[in-house]
């Protein structure tokens, strides 16, 4: 087992080095060009997956330690790798946002990256144990029946999270916008027509020095807790009447209860999770070290990667389905014209294609921008 994680990290360490090495010959070689986006986007999706299967490996080898001096040892190497490995990752990262049009070149730094993603690793970590640990003490010691503590403690942590996360932007936001501001004398006209956008209370303002893109959402898994939030690029970038549109839009997620419907879809996916994580390990939290390597491996990854075939794109699908239905309710509040032209200036600040490859198109979150500009919706409900 030992070698095995040692060939692991060694494969895992001469990948880094020898993308790294290829990056910084190539100063195109991951240009958000019309050409380049894609490659980019599948470098982005693929990347990260050999280092899942090393902390897998990781996982699964513990067991095989003898001491707690030399598990603390191989999970502190495992960071180590990691970390090395992300490196070419964020180097892909930083260079899309980069030359994203408009936006100053030094605003996203490599050190800022590193600690919003290490933030977020720490965060899902966190997270990730405390819904092993809650599902291990209620089918272990409340004896309670494993697919209804893998749906508690998926639902439960999913919703936690959400949460917590919901409370991070909210933090690192530059506050509300005023009453008397245009966007939310916009929102309070569009109450008056449609009851239902009544849901949506606060805008929150996110600064560019964290958020230099142009963005907006809607956040907040339980009704009662949404809220919209807007970067200071979109404000830039576009018009009033666009930025409207957009906003109409995240106001249709709001009133469909699309956040609510993306939130249940998580815990699902937490729950087939967790439940695979058991059979993988023959029982929480001890390891199949003695399942032998090849067998680990397996055991590991197969349920690993069916969880995210079976459930990652179910996920994007629902959630292209919600993208479309907030299209739709613009286009029947009469707004259709502006939020076009908002999207056709979204597509040129991301620099995406027109149009993906079916592959991406299937992982994506959202329509083609070729559909979402083409389609034509009745203005008459
Ligand atoms: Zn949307």
């Amino acid at each position: 087992m030992i070698y095995l994680m040692l060939s692991v990290w060694a494969a895992a360490l001469a990948l880094s080095l020898g993308v790294h090495r290829r990056l910084r010959r190539s100063e195109r070689a991951l240009a958000p060009s019309e050409q380049g986006w894609e490659r980019r986007q599948l470098f982005l999706v693929l990347y990260p997956l050999p280092l899942l299967a090393t902390t897998a490996t990781t996982i699964a080898g513990l067991g095989a330690m003898k001491t707690a001096l030399a598990q603390a040892a191989a999970l502190v190497f495992n960071l180590v790798v990691a970390a090395v490995y992300m490196i070419p990752y964020l180097e892909a990262l930083r260079r899309g946002a980069h030359r994203q049009e408009e936006a100053p070149a030094s605003s996203l730094r490599m050190h800022r990256m590193l600690g919003s993603l290490a933030m977020t690793g720490l965060l899902n970590a966190v997270f990730g144990l405390a819904m092993v640990g809650l599902f291990w003490w209620m089918t272990k010691r409340v004896h309670v029946p494993t697919v209804l503590a893998a749906v508690a403690a998926g639902g439960g942590i999913v919703l936690a999270a959400q949460t917590v996360f919901a409370w991070r932007i909210r933090l690192q936001a530059a506050g509300v916008l005023a009453a008397d501001h245009p966007l939310m004398a916009a929102l309070a006209e569009m109450r008056g027509r449609v009851a239902a956008l009544g849901e949506v209370k606060n805008v929150y303002l996110l600064p560019h020095d964290l958020f230099p893109v142009v963005n907006a959402y809607v956040i907040g898994p339980l009704p009662g807790s949404l809220f919209v939030a807007v970067t200071e690029d979109l404000l830039r970038a576009l018009s009033p009447a666009e930025t409207r549109a957009i906003l109409l839009h995240d106001a249709a997620h709001a009133r469909e209860r699309h956040t609510l419907l993306l939130t249940a879809c998580c815990a699902v996916w937490a729950a087939v999770a967790l439940i695979f994580a058991m059979g993988a390990c023959g029982g929480l939290p001890a390891p199949a070290a003695h399942a032998g390597p090849g067998l680990t491996i397996v055991r590991v990854i197969l349920p690993g990667l069916g969880t995210v075939l079976w459930l990652l794109l179910p996920f994007a699908w629902l959630s292209r389905r919600c993208e479309r239905c907030a299209d739709g309710f613009v286009h029947r509040m009469g707004e259709g014209a502006a939020l076009r032209s908002a999207l056709i200036k979204l597509q040129r600040f991301t620099q995406a294609p027109s149009r993906w490859s079916w592959w991406f198109g299937t992982m994506a979150t959202h329509p083609q921008y070729e559909w979402r500009l083409n389609q034509r919706y009745g203005t008459v409900e």
